[in-house]
């Protein structure tokens, strides 16, 4: 096995002509998709001696998939920091009646994908292969490349859980936002919101400044609700280009963890956070905890079964807050925006900031990665 080396120059990397080879093999662990949660997953099996095979139909990093904020916390805990691109201590909320500027207990950072991407896969070990996921049957996973046998199998796909059991269920039917947004090159010096129905009935708008460019969004928690023409019309309004567009389907509802037998981490298991759609630090946390049980897995410290059940045990207790802020998701479109005005205004203390931001971090805290196996402290508290 050996350790996953980027590419030195970005090139388009799926494989084509004669470089796609048929790709039938076996393997200890089975990591599908490389993205957030696939690579947190990847990092905590290193030194563990399985053979790991991790499969994206992209290169690692090629694909950006979202507005890539996190809190900076995260970044450090990771050692990632060489990905960081713009460090925020404020967050501004523009509602059509009011602007918040609340001071956070915490920073939020932008930060490079490809950048983040590649650091995390240098912390892994593992062969990586571009091929397309079609779908399974039982233990052996089916690629536009070839069939692929492992004990231990992730689904860290995205939304459309492609592994998971029978009909998945599809927009817009499914409990899944939409969100898009465009990159112009240009620069800010805020993390701004805007809760404004003009743009969007239920969700919000966002612009992320990135250094030398900004990631400016709509996000509708409804999904029938189209967010492009907004995007355009946010971006216009902050003479802005709306120019390299990315956009996807969010979960906003926890699913199982576990089915049949294999492991689901990040969208694919609907670990996004309702309200926020933060689901970047939540698929690297669930992924870093997946990780963890199969390396016990490989070093004979407890069974399949157990490690299945055991991740299943720890990903729905944290059902509670999920469900606390799918309700907020639900309430905040409902409440008339002059009202909504006086209570964003009310909580401009920096006691309850400092509370609820706090809690908020907490769902999901940094902290999380020294507790592992990886690194000498104490075990993490499981949040209630
Ligand atoms: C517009 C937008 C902005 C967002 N901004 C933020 C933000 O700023 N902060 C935040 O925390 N969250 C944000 N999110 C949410 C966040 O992007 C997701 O929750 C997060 O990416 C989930 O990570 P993941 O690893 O589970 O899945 P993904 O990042 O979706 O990765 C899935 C991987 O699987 C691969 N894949 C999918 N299907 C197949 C297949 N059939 N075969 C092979 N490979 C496949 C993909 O190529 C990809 O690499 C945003 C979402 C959107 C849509």
């Amino acid at each position: 096995m050996r350790p996953y080396h980027p590419p030195a120059v970005p090139r388009r990397a799926t494989k084509r002509g004669i470089e796609r080879t048929p790709l039938e093999r076996d393997c200890d662990v089975l990591i599908c998709g490389g993205s957030f949660a696939g690579l947190a997953v990847a990092r905590e099996l290193a030194g563990s001696g399985a053979e790991v095979l991790l499969i994206d139909r992209y290169e690692i990093g090629e694909r950006q998939t979202s507005a890539c904020g996190i809190p900076t916390g995260w970044l450090e805990a990771l050692d990632l920091q060489r990905s960081l691109r713009q460090t925020f201590g404020e967050l501004v909320i523009h509602t059509p009646f009011t602007t918040v500027r609340y001071r956070l207990p915490w920073t939020f950072s932008t930060f490079d994908y490809r950048t983040l991407c590649e650091l995390l896969a240098d912390q892994g070990a593992f062969t990586f292969e571009t091929a397309k996921v079609d779908g399974r049957t039982g233990k052996v996973v089916h690629t536009d490349r070839g069939d692929i046998r492992a004990a231990m199998i992730v689904d860290a796909l995205g939304w459309r859980r492609v592994l998971g059991a029978g009909d998945n269920i599809q927009p817009p039917d499914a409990l899944l936002s939409r969100g898009l947004e465009v990159h112009p090159h240009d620069t800010g010096g805020d993390m701004e919101i805007w809760i404004d129905r003009s743009y969007v009935p239920a969700g919000y708008g966002w612009s992320f400044p990135a250094g030398d460019e900004l990631r400016i969004g709509v996000g509708s928690f409804d999904p029938r609700f189209h967010v492009r023409e907004p995007t355009v019309r946010l971006a216009t309004d902050l003479a802005a280009d709306s120019v390299r567009y990315q956009g996807n389907w969010i979960p906003h509802a926890l699913r199982n963890a576990t089915e049949d037998g294999l492991f689901f981490v990040g969208d694919s298991a609907g670990h996004c956070l309702p309200l926020t759609a933060e689901g970047i630090r939540t698929a690297l946390y669930f992924g870093l905890a997946v990780g963890r049980e199969l390396s016990d897995v490989v070093g004979g410290r407890r069974s399949v079964p157990d490690a299945l059940s055991s991740y299943s045990r720890f990903s729905a207790s944290h059902a509670r807050a999920f469900e606390w802020m799918l309700r907020c998701q639900r309430l905040v479109p409902r409440v008339a925006p002059r009202m909504l005005a006086g209570a964003l205004r009310a909580m401009d203390t920096q006691r309850f900031l400092d509370w609820a931001f706090g809690h908020y971090l907490e769902i999901a805290h940094p902290r999380f990665v020294a507790a592992g196996p990886r690194r000498s402290s104490p075990q993490v508290r499981v949040p209630a």
